[in-house]
């Protein structure tokens, strides 16, 4: 029920899963977060600039995973997980309504940052977005086509499936470290609420939770496909998430 049976349900062309894996949870949370951002002018005659951040910074995280579509090609949910609870009700309700959370505490709670904050928490999202799309960007070229001369230069080891692992570059610092760019860019996002509440921190207390358990799961299943070059990948790429 949780994981799903069905691998990846179909309408003819229709590709359900591929579709509701990011286009209805994204475009539903960007308009909610300028929804808040209206709210607060209304109650306030302004926007301040923690709210405008946020709806900039999670209004790009949505437009750059939209925009780049195909690299969820090559990820779990769509390779590995079927269309069960957790991707139906995760990516058409839960991403939509409790990701924008920051962006209502903020409608309801203006916080005022000083300058020092605000470019500390610009420079915080810019490196958390660098590693983010960078790794994700490295295997997804990698996978597609590994003559691409972005990725020429990138180190692999090829599995007895056929697979090719990469081993240098984002992915040879440490095993998904993809997870390690989105955690910090999720950091980012809940400093613009401030100290006086813990509740927006639920963001990154829970992602912590879904990311390490994430990789637990990828790791069991990359045991079970790749067997003994798995391990050999891990003696080479030793460090899990954080390098
Ligand atoms: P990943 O993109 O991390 O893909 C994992 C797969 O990549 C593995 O199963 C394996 O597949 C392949 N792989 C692993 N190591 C290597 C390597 N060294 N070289 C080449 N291929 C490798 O999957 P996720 O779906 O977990 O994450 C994708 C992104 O989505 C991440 O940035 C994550 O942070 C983000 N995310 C965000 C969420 C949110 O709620 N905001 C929720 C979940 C994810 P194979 O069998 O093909 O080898």
């Amino acid at each position: 029920f949780m994981i799903g049976r069905e691998l990846n349900p179909r309408i003819g062309s229709f590709d359900i899963k591929y579709f509701v894996e990011l286009r209805p949870g994204l475009i539903g949370w960007t308009i909610i977060n300028i929804a808040m951002a209206i709210k607060q002018y209304h109650e306030l005659g302004y926007v301040t600039i923690g709210m405008f951040l946020i709806v900039i910074f999670q209004g790009w995280y949505c437009f750059d995973a939209v925009y780049n579509e195909p690299a969820v090609l090559t990820t779990m949910d769509i390779t590995t997980d079927g269309f069960g609870w957790m991707l139906s009700f995760g990516n058409l309700t839960w991403v939509a309504f409790l990701y924008a959370l920051q962006a209502r505490y903020l409608a309801l709670h203006p916080v005022h940052l000083s300058q020092f904050q605000i470019v500390s928490i610009i420079c915080l999202q810019a490196v958390g977005y660098s590693i983010f799309r960078g790794a994700n960007n490295e295997k997804n070229f990698f996978r597609n086509n590994p003559e691409d001369p972005k990725i020429k230069h990138l180190k692999f080891i090829t599995t007895e499936t056929g697979s090719r692992l990469i081993i240098s570059g984002w992915w040879g610092r440490a095993r998904h470290i993809n997870y390690l760019g989105d955690w910090i860019i999720s950091w980012a996002w809940c400093l613009l609420c401030g100290f006086d509440d813990v509740l927006p921190y639920f963001y990154v207390i829970y992602f912590a939770v879904l990311l390490i358990h994430r990789e637990f799961r990828d790791e069991e299943k990359c045991k079970n496909k790749y067997k003994k070059d798995w391990d050999r990948y891990c003696e080479i790429v030793k460090w899990r998430i954080i390098p």
